[in-house]
């Protein structure tokens, strides 16, 4: 170990401390060492003399407290004769195991104990520390509660808790523009233009998209893009990731007088991402084929724009028709102008609808994939929740992930909820179910999961 290029004091001590033993170290890399627990993750070094805490993390239940519990218990008083007794405390023989028998009443504050004396163990954890040693009613169903319904776990952890919202609550759009998407790609420029990012406006139900280029991230950018749009017809949802020009106040004062709800989608809920990611490489493949195709070097503003005509011109390969026609019924066939027939609009509203089946089939494809780690879960106005803390990017490694108790204030669609969080680093009062998560109480009864098809 170099001490020299380290200074802090806690791990000078450490090292000295250390340097007293005969030992060799061993790299034991993280996706080997599966037991890392919170204890080996943040290493608080705090001064050792503090004996009370060290007797309290061993003595998480006491011998006093046992006798007292099992003198109580009026089962073990009536069948004394059936259980093992040592130094006065009664044992019940299960599957050739003595385990010391509790109340539910002192099981339970033993299993709190537990749970937080050792950083918040999962469920299977918590059975193997209490299960080989204790007997009690009820002890693994109010394992599972303790662990499902404590408020630091929820928190604070990444995995381990029930997901809520199947993606069946949002979409797929059945007609235009009942829900877009928009984004921005950054890093281009140079190609004899001074503007860097890509802005993309995506109509779920045709695919269409449309954009704008820009030199900054701004939401002047997005209110152009949308305002065209609206020109043309009403927006019903528009869903987004988090960008600096869309979290800001313009853009959302500019929605609210629109009356245009923003939904801050997760950046795993493939329902809105998926579509616009792939379509994000589509045009950049694009764009990249073209500028470095062509013996003449043009702007790449004008590239991309000529790319997403013709992406909009080209058959989907989800819906089946080219985004241009289930659009505006243009006809963009390759057949010769002469040979092109009319479209009738009978036609091209039975289009419409089998893109609408195409689409859900891709869609019921994709919600299986994404329901498999769900739960089905009916929420509704004044339940109380959780809700994820910002966004991913922002968040700081050791923020709290969810935030909360808040109340639901409004039901705004299956899948989008209204909830007055008054915190500071909610971007949007508007609440994906994906990014919900319930309040249940120790006394609640658990539920029985629901497989909703
Ligand atoms: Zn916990």
């Amino acid at each position: 170990m170099n001490l020299k290029s380290r200074t802090d004091e806690e791990l000078g001590d450490l090292i000295y401390y250390l340097s007293q033993y005969e030992f060799k170290i061993k790299y034991n890399p993280g996706k080997e060492n599966l037991e890392a627990d919170c204890l080996s993750r943040n290493p608080v070094l705090e001064s050792n003399d503090n004996t009370d805490e060290q007797l309290k993390i061993v003595n998480l239940i006491k011998l006093e407290d046992i006798v007292k519990d099992q003198n109580k218990n009026e089962e073990i008083q009536n069948n004394k004769n059936k259980l093992i007794e040592k130094q006065s405390i009664f044992y019940k023989k299960i599957r050739k195991k003595e385990k010391i028998i509790l109340s539910e009443e002192l099981s339970i504050k033993l299993l709190k104990n537990i749970h937080e004396n050792l950083c918040h163990i999962g469920i299977g954890q918590m059975q193997k520390t209490v299960s080989p040693l204790y007997t009690a009613k009820n002890l693994i169903k109010n394992i599972k509660k303790i662990c499902t319904s404590c408020e630091i776990c929820i928190k604070n952890k990444s995995r381990g808790h029930d997901r809520f919202g199947l993606m069946s609550h949002l979409g797929p759009a059945t007609k235009p523009f009942e829900i877009v998407s928009i984004d921005t790609i950054g890093g281009f420029g140079g190609s004899r233009s001074t503007k860097k990012y890509l802005h993309l406006l995506v109509d779920h139900f045709t695919r269409y998209a449309f954009i704008s280029t820009s030199k900054t991230q701004s939401a002047n950018d997005f209110i152009k893009l949308i305002t065209n749009i609206i020109e043309m017809e009403d927006i019903g949802i528009i869903l987004t990731d988090q960008y600096p020009g869309i979290n800001s106040k313009d853009f959302k004062k500019f929605l609210n007088d629109k009356r245009i709800p923003l939904v801050f989608t997760a950046v795993n809920a493939p329902f809105s991402n998926g579509l616009n990611e792939r379509l994000n490489q589509t045009l950049v493949n694009k764009i990249r084929c073209k500028i470095n195709g062509e013996g003449k070097k043009r702007a790449w503003t004008t590239i991309a724009q000529e790319c997403v005509n013709k992406y909009n011109d080209t058959i989907h390969s989800v819906t089946g028709f080219t985004p241009s026609y289930l659009l505006y019924g243009k006809d963009v066939t390759i057949l010769p102008n002469e040979l092109k027939q009319e479209i009738s609009n009978k036609d091209w509203i039975r289009d419409r609808k089998s893109a609408l089946e195409n689409t859900m089939k891709s869609h019921n494809y994709n919600k299986t994939l994404f329901d498999k780690n769900r739960k089905y879960y009916e929420f509704n106005v004044g339940d109380m929740v959780y809700v994820e803390n910002g966004n991913k990017i922002n968040r700081k490694k050791l923020d709290e992930l969810r935030i909360g108790p808040y109340e639901i204030v409004e039901k705004i669609s299956n899948s989008i909820y209204r909830i007055e969080t008054g915190h500071k680093k909610t971007e949007s009062n508007l609440f994906h179910i994906t990014k919900i998560i319930p309040v249940r109480s120790f006394d609640e009864e658990e539920t029985e999961d629901e497989n909703v098809t």
